[in-house]
């Protein structure tokens, strides 16, 4: 159930073209050193053999991984204006992956809730809040919290979202702060360790306030940014 290709792709710092094979998708169940990859922030990534420089080709890619109901669809950065109309097409793939299945498969599948992300960067953070079982929608809106406390600091950066990294040894949530466009890393802010508690315990009127973050593929707090 993985696939790969040969795409041409362009260094993002020099514009130099190279040929780099790209898995299309990717099932997690079956291969777990790209899991690690993912993880740890190197996944498919190359040097530019003109200037250099390290980097993750953005493309189209299919992460599944269902005996975690992991289902994640990823995007190059460049779609993310259009995530409304994208996320929309999500689910529907993903019942129509599933359509003839086996009755064991169609059992699998139930429960999962498809995600939608942009990026490698995004993808990263995907796999990493799971490992630290961290809850999407509640990590978003720990992080909408997070923004609005820390306008003053954040601001300079200038368009752009946090991205959690990992917890630290005082079980603060450590973010990332990340260009939108460039998914470039600019700074990282720590959230304190209530932040998820302050969020759960919030949770019933948080999801009538940003309904879409619990019910949406796309669960970033960056769609109100963009909206
Ligand atoms: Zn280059």
């Amino acid at each position: 159930m993985s696939q790969v290709s040969v795409r041409k792709v362009s260094c993002p710092a020099c514009q130099h073209e190279l040929e780099a094979r790209l898995f299309d998708s990717l099932n997690g169940d079956l291969i777990s050193p790209q899991v690690e990859e993912i993880l740890a922030g190197t996944f498919e990534e190359h040097e530019c053999p003109s200037c250099g420089t390290l980097f993750r080709p953005e493309h189209p890619l299919l992460y599944s991984e269902l005996s975690t109901r992991t289902w994640i669809v990823m995007h190059p950065p460049a779609d993310r204006a259009r995530f409304a109309l994208i996320e929309r097409g999500v689910a529907l793939v993903l019942e129509k992956n599933f359509a003839a299945a086996a009755p064991a498969v169609v059992e699998a599948v139930r429960g999962v809730k498809p995600r939608l992300v942009f990026g490698q960067a995004m993808l990263t953070e995907a796999l990493r809040a799971r490992r630290a079982s961290l809850p999407p929608a509640l990590l978003e809106c720990a992080k909408l919290f997070a923004v609005r406390r820390n306008l003053g600091a954040l601001l300079p950066y200038g368009p752009s979202q946090l991205l959690f990294e990992e917890l630290d040894e005082q079980g603060r949530l450590c973010c990332g702060v990340y260009g939108l466009d460039s998914e470039r890393r600019l700074g990282e802010l720590r959230l304190p360790a209530e932040a998820l508690a302050e969020v759960r315990a919030a949770q019933p009127q948080l999801s009538q306030l940003y309904p879409e973050l619990f019910a949406q593929p796309f669960v970033s707090a960056t769609r109100y940014l963009l909206g």
